[in-house]
């Protein structure tokens, strides 16, 4: 297997105006779009400025559907392709009010396989009224834990995230800044209130957390404030509070990307998985029933981001 089907994870936009990602799963000549609040148009421009092929891109797992996370014109794109849309259990009806085409959804129960090329699993996280996911995607050849918009981390996130490769998780403000800040206290209090975001201290205390056991080869941390965080002060406070990884950790600040992350080895995976094609609409089962998991009921610079050093 070469190096460019193994598995990798590439951040096009983070932040309160966009957020995107995707990932190359191992084995895999498609893409998962982690999130769509670019623009189908600013999408492909910097999947290609990062040497990715914006044409294969095979599904879009959401976290939620707030404006920065979902693009109109999305909409309409996922409908012509058509481009499967995963999210998890008990957002459905969200993804409806979002005008994703019921046809296109598939429900991510807790653990399901995708074809056999990787596990999604997917918690509830704190966020507003209808709450935000946190992601985990294990492949043959590495892992990746993936959650933004949430006031706080929960246990079974915690646990749940422990022994992944890459660590994608915000880092939203600063808590002097927010408290400082000329916002009202309405959205402050939205914010710090435990269903809103995390601050820098909170993502700092989970990443220590996830990372006892094993250390991630990457920490990317996204959804950075405009207003209320700035990076040069988050990698102080990084260097300062893990010293003994924070060579590991990159803030991505907004307007930037970053990637494509290689995670795990490719060496360690079969070429078998290469058959597999699990992303389609219609027909084929997104997910075939797996035993032990529940079916379904139906790549701007990558030197942009900050890298501690
Ligand atoms: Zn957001």
């Amino acid at each position: 297997m070469d190096a460019k089907s193994a598995c990798a994870i590439s951040i096009l936009a983070s932040g309160s105006a966009a957020n995107c990602a995707v990932v190359r799963l191992t084995g895999s000549r498609k893409y998962l779009l982690i999130d769509a609040g670019l623009s189908p148009r600013a999408t492909r421009t910097r999947m290609i400025e990062l040497g990715l092929d914006p044409a294969a891109i095979g599904a879009v797992l959401f976290t939620h559907f707030d404006r920065d996370h979902i693009h109109r014109g999305w909409i309409r794109e996922l409908a012509a392709r058509p481009i499967p849309v995963l999210v998890r259990a008990g957002l459905e009806a969200r993804a409806r009010a979002a005008e994703i085409p019921g046809r296109l959804l598939r429900t991510v129960a807790r653990t399901s396989r995708l074809g056999n090329i990787a596990t999604l699993r997917a918690w509830e996280t704190p966020h507003d009224w209808d709450g935000s996911t946190a992601w985990r995607i294990d492949t043959p050849s590495g892992s990746i834990g993936f959650a933004t918009d949430l006031g706080h981390v929960t246990d079974e996130v915690i646990e749940g995230f422990r022994g992944v490769d890459v660590l994608a998780i915000e880092a939203n403000y600063d808590q002097e800044m927010q408290v400082r800040s000329s916002r009202p206290e309405y959205l402050k209090e939205r914010i710090m209130g435990g269903k809103g975001h995390l601050s820098n201290e909170q993502s700092i205390r989970a990443i220590a957390a996830i990372s006892r056991d094993k250390v991630p080869s990457t920490v990317l941390l996204l959804h950075l404030s405009q207003e209320c965080n700035c990076p040069e002060l988050l990698t102080q406070q990084v260097r300062a509070e893990l010293p003994t990884m924070h060579r590991r950790v990159r803030v991505v600040a907004r307007n930037t990307t970053c990637g494509p992350i290689a995670i795990g080895t490719a060496e360690s995976v079969s070429c078998s998985l290469l058959e597999e094609s699990p992303f389609e609409v219609g027909d084929s089962p997104l997910f075939p029933p797996a035993p032990n998991t529940n079916p379904l009921a139906e790549p701007l610079t990558p030197s942009s981001c900050l890298i501690e050093s």
